[in-house]
């Protein structure tokens, strides 16, 4: 199974799905991690500069996917914290991947989440941009043959995605029991020490999130997805 994901900041698919990730690569699929921006400006630290941090978190990243197995990662350089301004090219960018890479399935933010729990990661506008351009360019433009015909004349072909798990939403209907690598997603999460590195007990805030997405499902530790069957 080929599997791709695509999230807007270095970290988001580690801690929203990095041990389906581990499981995944453990199991031989093919997993490849898209990350819209480099994160370059996810730092507390006003001496810091953007260029310094996009170097940082790259460094870091490639550390964390090392440890999850070693994800193929990609970049497409968008601005961090602008994507939701970025429409036309986002929605281009976002179906020349999909045909690029012909993933069975694709991981990427819920851009429907928000109301009724209103959840703090959906409060940033990347995560609600990049949900929305992948979950449009897998369900028509990807498919339609008729969409960046520029596209096809590179020889990229139409590409239908046969399911989407949708990160960070309010209406879970899936969840990957994640007991057995759960140490390497600490290990993956640890990784981003520019995010991570101060906080008191990383471990066990990660295993709260895991205990309560399992939960409702029998599951002692878990990630969860909202899974929308496209074909
Ligand atoms: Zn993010």
């Amino acid at each position: 199974m080929k599997i791709l994901l695509m999230t807007a900041h270095p970290d988001d698919a580690d801690i929203m799905a990095g041990g389906t990730m581990a499981r995944w690569l453990a199991e031989r699929h093919d997993v490849s991690s898209a990350i819209f921006t480099r994160g370059e400006k996810g730092h507390d630290d006003p001496s810091m500069t953007s260029v310094r941090v996009a170097a940082l978190r790259e460094a870091e990243q490639r550390a964390a996917a090392t440890a999850l197995g070693g994800p193929r990662l990609m970049y497409l350089d968008f601005i961090d914290g602008e994507l939701d301004w970025a429409g036309a090219a986002l929605a281009e960018a976002a179906t020349r991947l999909i045909r690029q890479e012909r993933p069975d399935v694709i991981v990427t933010h819920d851009p429907f989440a928000g109301a009724p729990a209103y959840r703090v990661p959906q409060l940033h506008p990347d995560h609600r941009a990049v949900g929305a351009a992948v979950v449009d360019a897998s369900y028509f433009r990807a498919p339609g043959p008729l969409y960046y015909p520029a596209q096809g004349a590179a020889g990229l072909a139409p590409h239908r995605v046969r399911e989407i798990l949708l990160i960070m939403s309010d209406h879970v209907d899936h969840v990957v029991d994640i007991s057995s690598v759960f140490d390497q997603k600490v290990r993956a999460v640890r990784e981003h020490a520019s995010q991570f590195g101060r906080h008191p007990d990383l471990e066990g805030f990660l295993r709260g999130l895991a205990a309560r997405a399992g939960r409702p499902f029998g599951v002692p530790l878990a990630e969860s997805f909202k899974r929308l069957t496209l074909s």
